[in-house]
């Protein structure tokens, strides 16, 4: 801990980005020495299989201002994001990709908006030319359909890029969700939130670590934390079907007593059938959803696992360009 705190925190998730690492720690400590004030750099390495971590402690040799998270394996960028939380001391945290996809160069003015009052910040995207049409779609599909379900709004285009304020990082730590949607939980936070406008570059090196199937579980994290209205699906359902049997009975009231026979037909009872069947799954799958998440957060396991703390001596009291492991 430090006895008066960093004036800003960087919080840089890593998974396998051996690629960019040397990148990105150049253009953010180019940066952060503009600034003028006290910081720190937290890198976060999520179960790596590559050679980041021996990067990332490499560079915390040299760097006294750099902490490397090292967690137990893999625990996703979530909840990556949520471990070095707990390790930033700043009175402001940025949030922001490894691979350079959010430029820290933004800061600045993150920090005159906040000057003005803000307590978060978060990077809008204008563009963004460094991803694939389909993901780019799907992803303003989504958001556009989130914002639908929420009742606390949750800006479009927007991801995890934001510089947020002590009180709201206080906040934050105090939620013990295990199926953590960050920009969500720091929307319903509240205060006064601010958007910048960027342009989203590509991926410096190295590719994506959101492959469809992730994006999707990302997705159905967002809805799930976000709002129960998925849950009311049921009842909608319930009474526009009810409404079709309905109106379905009148008819063959009437054909019976006015035609003199109910109309016959197994292929379009087959298809109630089926289109009932396949509703009442989709519903108890929703249902399930909501039901296997209630069932992870009542184990109450610890959301993440940290194997080792590295920070150069200063804050212990070690001796200068020792790294140690401190738990
Ligand atoms: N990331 C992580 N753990 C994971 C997946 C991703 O810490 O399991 C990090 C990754 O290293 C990067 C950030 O989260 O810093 C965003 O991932 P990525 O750039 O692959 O996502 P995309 O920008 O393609 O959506
Ligand atoms: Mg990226």
């Amino acid at each position: 801990m430090y006895t008066t705190r960093p004036y800003v925190s960087f919080l840089l998730p890593c998974y396998n980005e051996s690629q960019v690492l040397s990148e990105t720690y150049r253009r953010v400590k180019a940066v952060a020495d503009s600034l003028g004030k006290t910081y720190e750099i937290v890198f976060v390495n999520d179960g790596s299989t590559d050679a980041t971590l021996g990067c990332l402690l490499e560079l915390s040799r040299r760097d006294p201002s750099l902490t490397v998270v090292d967690l137990s394996r893999n625990h996703g960028h979530q909840l990556a994001l949520s471990a070095g939380l707990h390790y930033c001391d700043g009175e402001r945290v940025l949030i922001m990709d490894a691979d350079l996809q959010d430029p820290p160069e933004l800061l600045p003015g993150m920090l005159a908006l906040m000057d003005e009052g803000a307590d978060v910040v978060y990077a809008q995207r204008r563009s963004r030319p460094g991803d694939s049409i389909p993901k780019r779609i799907a992803c303003s599909l989504f958001y556009r359909f989130l914002g639908k379900l929420t009742e606390v709004p949750i800006p479009v285009d927007t991801g995890d890029f934001r510089l947020i304020s002590r009180r709201v990082v206080e906040i934050i730590l105090q939620m013990p969700e295990r199926h953590r949607f960050i920009r969500g939980m720091v929307s319903w936070v509240g205060f006064r939130q601010t958007p910048i406008l960027y342009d989203r570059d590509g991926r410096f090196a190295g590719t994506t670590k959101y492959p469809f199937w992730r994006l999707m579980k990302l997705a159905l994290d967002g809805i799930v934390a976000s709002s129960v209205r998925p849950l009311a699906l049921a009842s909608w359902a319930g009474l526009v079907f009810a409404s079709c049997s309905l109106a379905l009975l009148v008819y063959i009231l009437w054909s019976w007593f006015f035609v003199g026979k109910t109309p016959q037909g197994w292929a379009s009872l087959m298809m109630v059938v089926t289109i009932m069947g396949s509703i009442q799954l989709f519903v108890l799958g929703i249902i399930g959803q909501y039901l296997g998440r209630m069932h992870e957060q009542v184990r109450a396991r610890p959301i993440f696992i940290v194997r080792d703390v590295f920070r150069q001596g200063g804050r212990r009291g070690l001796g200068d360009g020792e790294v140690t492991r401190c738990r």
